[in-house]
């Protein structure tokens, strides 16, 4: 599923390739996304050009010349790829490209996304303000408001497990399960410990290696396992740099003991049993 690294690595891409275009048209070949693509959204997309492209939580914002925004979730399985002469997309099943943007570069802008749960809305500046799915959101990692004092704060009283905590995007902005492992690893913490018993200078380790480890997998353009594709339609290498996730059994890179694998919260999380208290 792509996370918070591999949706800003495409928003870095698509900023490059596509800012400064105009949509010239849209097609919507397949509407049933997670939520149905509004029947309008190719009509009032075109002639709309695209000045900018920001981003919140998972969620892209690629905001038109005037007050529409077009808010793009990537869901499980999605990517926006730009397409240059019709060539098509490396590893990318056309059959699963479901809305597409003609730009006018004679370039193509394309939303594929083999498992559908993703989500393409068009609003206005204002319906963004406003729509839940981004006023729930906490923090960015990135921000000053992700510190030790709020990590302390929201987690006194808490008996859910610290790793639960990280990745309830109430807490904090676009930490997913790959991430809320590798992070908790170099903190030195167990994912399965009760947030609430979490030490402050634990707390202060988690706040100042979350950004650390997100930009890491930014400059790799993300991590990949099985379909996802960044803009240009290449795999993530932060893959090559991930210390416990998916490496049950496998020798921990610092003390060589086993990594071991526990269920927390229904997703697979990796530990090692002598680094992580
Ligand atoms: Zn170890």
């Amino acid at each position: 599923m792509p996370e918070l690294p591999e949706v800003e690595s495409l928003r870095r891409i698509l900023a490059r390739e596509v800012v400064g275009r105009r949509v010239v048209s849209a097609a919507v070949n397949e509407a049933r996304l997670r939520r149905a693509v509004a029947p309008d959204l190719a009509a009032r997309i075109a002639g709309c050009a695209i000045v900018r492209i920001s981003r919140r939580a998972k969620y892209l914002l690629i905001e038109m010349h005037g007050d529409s925004v077009l808010m793009v979730h990537l869901g499980m399985s999605g990517s926006l790829t730009c397409r240059r002469n019709g060539a098509a997309a490396s590893g990318l099943d056309p059959r699963h490209d479901h809305v597409s943007f003609t730009l006018d570069d004679g370039s193509l802008l394309v939303y594929n996304d083999p498992r559908r749960f993703g989500l393409m809305k068009l609003l206005s500046r204002a319906e963004l303000d406003s729509i839940a799915e981004l006023a729930a959101i906490g923090p960015e990692p990135f921000g000053s408001a992700f510190s030790a004092d709020y990590l302390w704060r929201v987690t006194r009283g808490r008996v859910g497990a610290i790793k639960n905590l990280l990745m309830d995007q109430r807490i904090v902005a676009g930490v997913g399960n790959i991430y809320a492992s590798e992070i908790l690893f170099r903190a030195g913490v167990r994912p399965t410990r009760r947030a609430g018993r979490v030490t402050r200078a634990e707390l202060g380790r988690i706040a100042a290696i979350t950004p650390q480890v997100l930009r890491e997998a930014i400059g790799s353009g993300g991590t990949t396992f099985r379909s996802y594709r960044d803009a240009r339609g290449q795999p993530g290498r932060f893959v090559e740099r991930l210390r416990v996730y998916d490496r049950a059994g496998q020798p921990c890179l610092v003390c060589a003991t086993p990594i071991r694998a526990v269920v927390v919260g229904q997703r697979s999380s990796f530990f090692c049993p002598r680094c992580q208290k």
